[in-house]
């Protein structure tokens, strides 16, 4: 570990990060030659494709080559359209060759352009008075001010609550803690019947969208909503006249075995926003909206012009990175190793009673730690010491906080992760369980 850093702000202030010095596959060398395995593919999801991936930085090289920045008000670039061209040739359903694309920065940039996109269609439509993006608690959207008042990660948001105008949220669809304490199917879908209340509440008039994502990643560690549950919301958005906005930071390009979630969910979103995996490790984010949507906005053109919307380096990034995962197949990787790292999860939690949950879909696994399977009690320091206990052992992981006290890894190695590395990681955790507890845990 080195010491703690006087000048740079990093994630958390004080804390000794070890200086990373390499990385490549699914592996992370520190500056004192440790090796870790990356648990979870960067620390939100980002490396999908593997660290030191020859093509990226080849087609970084090539495009800072030629150039890396152009006045976007005045030209366009190659980069940029094939990227916009390959995104529409990819999208399922109704998208597919009939949507457009809108390339920014991070995750949260793209929920904001969403937002903005659903808002300024129902202005163009006439309907003013639609503004509210009804989003859930315990999901996450970004962390820009306007992407956390529509998040219900409370922790993020809490200490700003006063700057911005706070969106409705209704509860999420979490099976593991339902809010209702209800049972699925016997539960009938209540945790989607409730977008109706909020409907209600807020004025229909008023509102413009839905948003959520289609597995929750960072605010509810990796869990899928209910079989029918995301069909009842895109249905509920039709007859209400609303729109659907999915948030795939976390879900596209593989992770789940597709290129994009909502191909498994049964509906197309009017609104879609992408980011991470896209850009292979640079920030690029991406906002996808239906070709109908796009027309009626393009009277008034997009006004949310900033300095680094269309990037060709990211482009480029993100051009190289699609192609990877098509030609090494690694959808279908993830599906394969995805079974087998929940297989190798669910036999951890026959061995640790402290494992209460173990959920998710093909690479994107959430394993929630708690003081006893039966309660369901969370146990927050317990899941800390033992995550830290992993870093020692040379897994890095990612340690989500559910609600307030609960506390679920969040693993999402990268898609070229094979059993044997898999076999290693689950070794790593069950040593690391082994002996926290034995020492008396937290
Ligand atoms: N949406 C989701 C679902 C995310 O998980 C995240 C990041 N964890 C974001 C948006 C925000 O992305 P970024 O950190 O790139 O702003």
């Amino acid at each position: 570990m080195s010491k703690p850093n006087e000048t740079a702000v990093q994630r958390r202030w004080d804390w000794p990060y070890p200086i990373i010095a390499r990385a490549e596959g699914i592996y992370l060398w520190d500056t004192e030659g440790r090796r870790y395995i990356d648990g979870s593919g960067g620390s939100s999801v980002v490396t999908a494709v593997g660290h030191g991936v020859k093509e990226i930085p080849a087609a970084m090289a090539k495009q800072a080559e030629d150039y890396s920045f152009y006045p976007a008000h005045v030209f366009s670039n190659a980069k940029l359209l094939e990227l916009a061209d390959l995104l529409a040739s990819l999208a399922p359903g109704e998208l597919r060759n009939h949507c457009k694309t809108r390339m920014t920065v991070t995750g949260s940039d793209a929920t904001d352009d969403a937002a903005r996109l659903a808002r300024q269609y129902w202005m163009v439509k006439g309907q003013p008075s639609k503004h509210i993006i009804l989003g859930r608690w315990q999901a996450f959207h970004g962390d820009n001010i306007f992407a956390v008042s529509i998040s219900g990660l409370s922790a993020r948001r809490r200490m700003f609550t006063p700057m911005f105008r706070d969106m409705p949220k209704i509860p999420p669809a979490f099976c593991y803690r339902c809010y209702f304490e209800k049972t699925y199917p016997a539960c009938n879908l209540l945790c989607a019947r409730v977008l109706e209340d909020a409907i209600c509440q807020s004025g229909p008039e008023n509102v413009a969208a839905f948003i959520a994502e289609p597995v929750v990643g960072s605010a509810l560690a990796c869990s899928p909503a209910p079989e029918g549950y995301f069909q009842a919301m895109k249905k509920k958005c039709a007859e209400r006249g609303m729109l659907l906005i999915l948030d795939e930071a976390q879900t596209a390009f593989g992770r789940l075995g597709s290129n994009f979630a909502f191909e498994r969910l049964g509906v197309v979103p009017d609104l879609l926003s992408l980011s991470k995996t896209l850009g292979g490790g640079l920030p690029l984010a991406a906002t996808v909206t239906s070709d109908d949507i796009a027309e009626d906005c393009r009277a008034k053109g997009f006004m949310h012009p900033t300095s680094h919307v269309s990037d060709p380096l990211p482009a480029a990034v993100g051009l190289a990175v699609l192609d990877v995962i098509a030609e090494e197949n690694l959808n279908e990787r993830a599906l394969v190793m995805g079974k087998y790292l929940q297989d190798g999860l669910l036999a951890l939690q026959q061995r640790h009673e402290i494992i209460g949950d173990v959920r998710g879909y093909g690479l994107l696994q959430g394993v929630e730690l708690v003081k006893d399977r039966h309660s369901r009690e969370p146990d927050a320091a317990l899941g800390r010491k033992i995550t830290r206990r992993c870093m020692e052992l040379g897994l890095s992981m990612n340690i989500v906080s559910v609600g307030v006290m609960s506390a679920v890894w969040r693993i999402a190695p990268p898609l070229t992760v094979s059993k044997d590395e898999i076999d290693r990681g689950l070794e790593i955790m069950d040593q690391a369980i082994g002996e926290v507890l034995a020492e008396g845990g937290a």
